[in-house]
């Protein structure tokens, strides 16, 4: 296939700030697109955002004399022409929010061509071992502390998880429910004036401290959704309040062993933890395998800003986690994704296939999780536009 034209286009995310849509023509004058979405808890090995710009130029100065007119036929062969074309680890040079938006368009021109949903090309292309279609598990924030509310919770997510039983449909009902719940319970007992919300929709509220939140979400599981068989995940993001070698929790300091103990006695006390994501600093390792050792089998730690999607993180960082956030942001290309994908999966790591906290309407994620067959995916509660992650879900599952 040839591409005979690429646009950006300057669009904003949930939060409202700028981020690119990508536009690619093929030579039959088709036309696909994509939205690149934005973190904010970022992790410092992730790929680099250039912005609109940046990206302008640099698809007219780089990539378009390169590009053009040259015969592509599959997504490997693009994203590395343009891996090659930009030299650099963390796509400094060309930006990865527009290499991912040419690879992802790219392959849903492909889709078309063939008559094939996005998902089922990049089955082909990167995932032939999967067959099978068990929708993935929902992890959906409830409550939002550290750099994604403003409030004096430590911890960035506390979520609820969600396995499907029935179809996604049912699955998201009951989130929503659930959803309802927690709010009724705020406004009764903090007062609705006190609430709102976090980046990625869940509740921002303060509480006695950071603690509280895993207790109150515990307690209304076993209480009042006993059938849905909900569990409990956390994303700590911990680089959010890392200073110097000491961690700060509801003002008070931890060093690594301290904060390792924090976990396991936590833990310990929440029947329903299921994981446990970045519980320390990106540079710490160690840790986070410490701790993977103490808890139990079942447990899942989730490495994120530790990993970024990059497939060479995850060869040195296997022994520190059980379970992987792929955001293929963090690295900018379909192929590099599905290369940590199923780089993880040879070690046995679970995947969790995640938003960003900056989204945008476009829900190729969820094609992700689906051809990859993943453990999981983290899309926040069925709640403002993070709903439009379940539509995609219930459209290609129920
Ligand atoms: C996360 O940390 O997992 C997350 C979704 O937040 P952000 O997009 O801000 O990195
Ligand atoms: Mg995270």
């Amino acid at each position: 296939m040839k591409i005979v034209n690429i646009e950006v286009n300057e669009i904003l995310d949930s939060r409202g700030e700028k981020t690119l849509e990508v536009v690619l023509t093929d030579e039959n004058y088709n036309k696909a697109s994509s939205q690149i979405p934005k973190g904010k808890s970022t992790g410092s090995r992730e790929a680099v955002s250039l912005g609109y710009q940046k990206a302008k130029e640099n698809l007219k100065e780089k990539i378009l004399p390169e590009v053009l007119n040259k015969e592509f036929n599959t997504i490997t062969e693009l994203d590395n022409f343009l891996l090659n074309l930009d030299g650099t680890k963390n796509k400094a040079n060309l930006g990865g929010d527009l290499t991912l938006g040419v690879s992802i368009s790219f392959a849903r021109l492909l889709a078309q061509k063939n008559k094939k949903e996005l998902w089922e090309i990049l089955r082909e292309e990167f995932f032939q071992d999967e067959n099978n279609s068990t929708p993935p598990r929902i992890f959906a924030n409830m409550i939002n502390g550290g750099e994604h509310a403003n409030n004096n919770l430590a911890f960035q997510e506390y979520i609820v998880v969600a396995e499907t039983k029935e179809n996604v449909k049912k699955t998201k009902e009951s989130l929503l429910k659930f959803y309802n719940a927690l709010n009724e319970k705020f406004k009764k007992e903090i007062g609705s004036e006190k609430i709102s919300l976090g980046d990625e929709a869940g509740f921002c509220v303060n509480l006695k401290n950071s603690e509280e939140p895993f207790f109150i979400l515990e307690k209304m599981i076993k209480e009042d959704f006993s059938e849905s068989n909900f569990k409990i995940a956390t994303d700590i993001a911990a680089n959010s309040f890392y200073k110097d070698g000491k961690y700060i929790i509801d003002d008070k300091e931890f060093d690594e062993p301290s904060l390792v103990k924090y976990y396991t006695t936590l833990f310990k006390k929440i029947e329903l933890f299921l994981s446990i994501e970045d519980p320390f600093y990106e540079n710490n390792p160690e840790s986070f395998e410490k701790l993977k050792n103490l808890l139990d089998n079942n447990k899942i730690i989730v490495g994120d800003d530790l990993t970024t999607t990059n497939l060479n993180e995850i060869e040195k960082f296997k022994k520190s986690i059980n379970g992987i956030i792929i955001k293929a942001n963090q690295i900018g290309s379909l192929t590099e994704t599905a290369l940590a994908i199923n780089t993880a999966k040879n070690y046995d790591i679970k995947t969790i296939i995640s938003h960003r906290s900056g989204e945008t309407d476009d829900c190729f994620l969820i094609h992700i999780a689906k051809a990859s067959n993943a453990y999981g995916v983290k899309i926040g509660p069925p709640q403002r536009e993070r709903i439009l992650k379940y539509d995609e879900l219930i459209r290609i599952y129920d």
